[in-house]
């Protein structure tokens, strides 16, 4: 069979735009390590759907909103390697809108099946007997992904990420939803390096959330730029975005890797960093949700990113 987690060779790319002290700022370009699964999420993926199959399964069952780049993945991820795929999907009302997304079109169009469930019915999503209920209507031959997909076989898959060549580097940066990511990349990190985390979402239960796959203790959230929340912008950071594209043309989407960009930008102009650190920033894709961003932006009349 095609295997999609093979032979994953990622660039570090130079962000050639002027960053104060000495300070240089590489990309790691995870963003391009598939066409349809690509990010982190592929590497969420790969030990989760390895032990599927070991277990025999036939189905992946997982999680999400409306635009989430998990339920994307887990759709193409599954259809490559010959497994259905089942969404839970928050928000009931989206059930005829489907045709309107361009996350739950692409998802389809993988064979996903959806289930559209209310905010309520989806907050009880982890407890045992809305997955036995779910369980009961697919049968047994599921394998159950978390929403975002983090568990200990994605913080596994997310220790890839960092090769030995990335030892030259000071600082490991990186965008943070569930915190799986950020595990994987603590867990193979070198001792001299620090990694820098930046929640995409407002809260403070992720530190405990990573404590719970790491030992090691080189890494800070930093919890200053989520803009107010998760999917949260303002036109600072769509005015950042769009310049930075000019200049570099790299795409960065707007919910994680953009925030993350403009904060060690703006940390590093307010002198947060030592002169000449190396910065390591994972750019862990999220490309496909720009569609139904700018989607929604214009619906509302407002800026929209110039690329996609
Ligand atoms: C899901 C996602 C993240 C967050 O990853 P976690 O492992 O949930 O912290 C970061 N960036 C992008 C583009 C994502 O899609």
């Amino acid at each position: 069979m095609m295997d999609i987690f093979s032979d994953i060779t990622i660039e570090n790319q130079q962000v050639n735009l002027h960053l104060p002290n000495g300070i240089s700022l590489y990309l790691k370009r995870e963003d391009k390590n598939h066409p349809f699964v690509s990010g982190n999420k592929l590497r969420k993926l790969k030990y989760n759907i390895l032990e599927a199959k070991k277990q025999q399964k036939n189905t992946l069952l997982t999680f999400g909103g409306a635009y989430s780049n998990h339920i994307a993945a887990t759709a193409a991820a599954g259809q490559l390697m010959g497994l259905k795929t089942i969404g839970v999907i928050r928000g009931e009302e989206l059930c005829d809108k489907i045709h309107e997304n361009p996350t739950l079109r692409f998802a389809q169009r993988c064979g996903m099946e959806f289930r559209f469930v209310t905010r309520t019915e989806y907050r009880l999503k982890d407890s045992l007997e809305f997955l036995n209920n779910l369980l009961h209507n697919y049968g047994t031959d599921v394998y159950v992904l978390p929403e975002g997909g983090t568990n200990i076989l994605a913080v596994q898959g997310c220790q890839e990420i960092l090769i030995s060549d990335d030892a030259s580097f000071d600082v490991i940066c990186t965008a943070v939803g569930t915190g799986g990511t950020m595990a994987g990349l603590i867990n193979s990190s070198f001792p001299h390096q620090k990694v820098l985390g930046f929640p995409a979402l407002k809260g403070k239960f992720l530190e405990e959330v990573i404590k719970k796959y790491v030992s090691k203790n080189n890494w800070k959230l930093i919890h200053d730029y989520h803009f107010g929340g998760y999917a949260k912008i303002n036109d600072d950071l769509i005015r950042f975005l769009n310049n930075f594209n000019e200049k570099t043309n790299i795409s960065l989407d707007p919910i994680y890797v953009g925030k993350m960009i403009f904060a060690i930008f703006a940390l590093a102009n307010r002198g947060y960093f030592e002169p000449n650190t190396k910065i390591l920033a994972i750019h862990t894709g999220g490309l496909q949700g720009i569609a139904g961003f700018n989607e929604r932006r214009l619906r509302k009349s407002k800026e929209i990113l110039n690329y996609v």
